[in-house]
């Protein structure tokens, strides 16, 4: 089976009996997750869940990198209301600091909630560069193959904010390498992630796709209520373990630093941190708004 569908930035594609394979299909932009990826991503995933022959699904990305993580060059002019809103939040329009805690909440907390919950098993194929949000979209999945180039990062620290959305570092690394990976805002090896049990195997690049489809095709053999079972079973230990708890915690504090950063600096993050490329696509995202605000107050 080799049917492919695919939307504008996702493809979703059933490369075996019994496995579906989500790949984000941006390789020109590193896979950055907007609205457009995010909203694509969840139906794909969607659509595994209520496909009855579907027992594992793998999420893979296009190109070099799997992901640059959250796209802050914008939304290429698109708003919420053009997407299919899932969550209870909303309003990614309101004023002050109620959009981006809605925004936040819906596209990057709770889709990581959602996505994590799927009942079927999930393998994340990861190559290249992982980095801040990307690393979210591997985490949620119940696996994680690594191509041996694979890297991960979360630098959100040096832009003045306490770790991604989705704040599941101890639970990914322990506490303590959790916190050497905040603190320092260090890339981390394929091989150190494995070490710490982010990662279940490690594999030359040119053998990614085949190992992973081949595990999506050893757990697909396994009855299909027991593999949802087994899933919920696991992922409950972590949730009376406190995660979910922990995760509003964090988010609460991410979102304490968002509004300080607005404050101090007029924009969400601290641009002294953020590399050159990225700070210019910024302040042009920030300064295009302003201008729009200050034109609708005329
Ligand atoms: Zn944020």
């Amino acid at each position: 089976m080799t049917d492919a569908t695919i939307a504008a930035q996702v493809r979703y594609e059933t490369p075996a009996p019994h496995i579906a394979r989500i790949v984000m299909a941006r390789p020109e932009a590193h896979n950055a997750q907007g609205l457009q990826m995010t909203y694509e991503l969840n139906a794909a995933f969607d659509r595994a869940a209520q496909d009855n022959d579907i027992k594992v699904v793998i999420l893979a990305g296009d190109g070099r990198n799997f992901s640059a993580g959250h796209d802050l060059s914008g939304d290429g002019g698109k708003t919420w209301q053009d997407f299919p809103v899932v969550g209870t939040w909303a309003g990614f329009d309101a004023k002050g600091a109620e959009a981006r805690y809605g925004r936040e909440m819906e596209i990057y907390l709770e889709m990581c909630e959602r996505w994590r919950a799927l009942s079927k098993p999930t393998i994340a194929q990861v190559q290249g560069k992982c980095i801040a949000g990307g690393l979210m979209l591997a985490w949620v999945c119940d696996l994680i193959i690594a191509s041996e180039d694979a890297t991960f990062k979360d630098p959100v620290i040096d832009f003045g904010i306490c770790g991604v959305e989705f704040f599941n570092h101890p639970w990914e690394l322990g506490i303590r390498k959790a916190k050497e990976f905040l603190f320092t805002a260090e890339e981390i090896t394929a091989q150190e992630a494995a070490s710490c049990g982010m990662v279940n195997r490690v594999v030359p690049r040119d053998d990614l796709a085949s190992v992973t489809l081949a595990l999506a095709a050893k757990v697909a053999s396994k009855p299909a209520f027991a593999l949802k079972a087994t899933k919920q079973a696991l992922n409950h230990v972590q949730d009376v373990q406190g995660r979910r708890n922990a995760q509003m915690h964090a988010f609460s504090l991410h979102h304490l630093l968002h509004t300080h950063n607005e404050l101090v600096y007029g924009m969400p993050m601290d641009p002294n941190g953020l590399p050159e490329t990225v700070r210019e696509k910024v302040l042009a995202r920030v300064a295009k708004a302003k201008a729009e605000a200050a034109k609708a107050a005329e």
